[in-house]
């Protein structure tokens, strides 16, 4: 059941594939899950990823995954829950066609956060922050390794929150 608090919440999401899942070739990593679970869940997470969802969940915001990818809601949920962390909501690329694109015959882009009052999408591609000024989302891009992509993007999405308070009041 939903509450009007919850209602409240700030909603920041983050893209999965090069985000929150990478390569442990080419980034830090959080230790793979134990037999048989690493069999299931192959992807290895950012390290650092289960803490920064934590924190941000522990300062109030709701942390959404929006993924064009077609994986389930189920198996995310799950992966995630491995690594004690319950995520807010989920869009996948099968929820993305179902409530965004429709039947649209223009082709919307592949992820438009705002149509799930996301204020701040966490992604690696440059076109998807692109959209944001036109489609009303503010965006994070996320490139490679770096060290500090926990406290940037903390600080980014208490700016937004920061912001937005600022202009209720007003
Ligand atoms: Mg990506």
């Amino acid at each position: 059941m939903k509450t009007s608090d919850s209602e409240l919440k700030m909603r920041v999401s983050f893209d999965l594939d090069e985000v929150l899942f990478v390569s442990p070739m080419t980034h830090k990593t959080e230790p793979k899950l134990h037999f048989p679970f690493d069999r299931i869940y192959k992807e290895r997470l950012r390290l650092g990823a289960p803490d920064l969802i934590r924190s941000l969940q522990k300062m109030g915001y709701e942390v959404w995954i929006y993924t064009s990818s077609f994986r389930s809601e189920s198996y995310i949920t799950n992966l995630f829950k491995h690594y004690k962390v319950k995520l807010d909501g989920i869009v996948n690329g099968n929820r993305h066609l179902r409530e965004v694109q429709k039947d649209k015959k223009e082709i919307l882009p592949q992820k438009i956060p705002s149509r799930y009052r996301i204020s701040l999408h966490v992604d690696d591609e440059e076109v998807i922050c692109s959209w944001g000024r036109e489609y009303g989302f503010n965006t994070f891009l996320l490139e490679a390794d770096d060290d500090e992509w926990k406290d940037k993007i903390i600080g980014r999405a208490e700016e937004i929150r920061n912001a937005s308070k600022k202009y209720e009041k007003a």
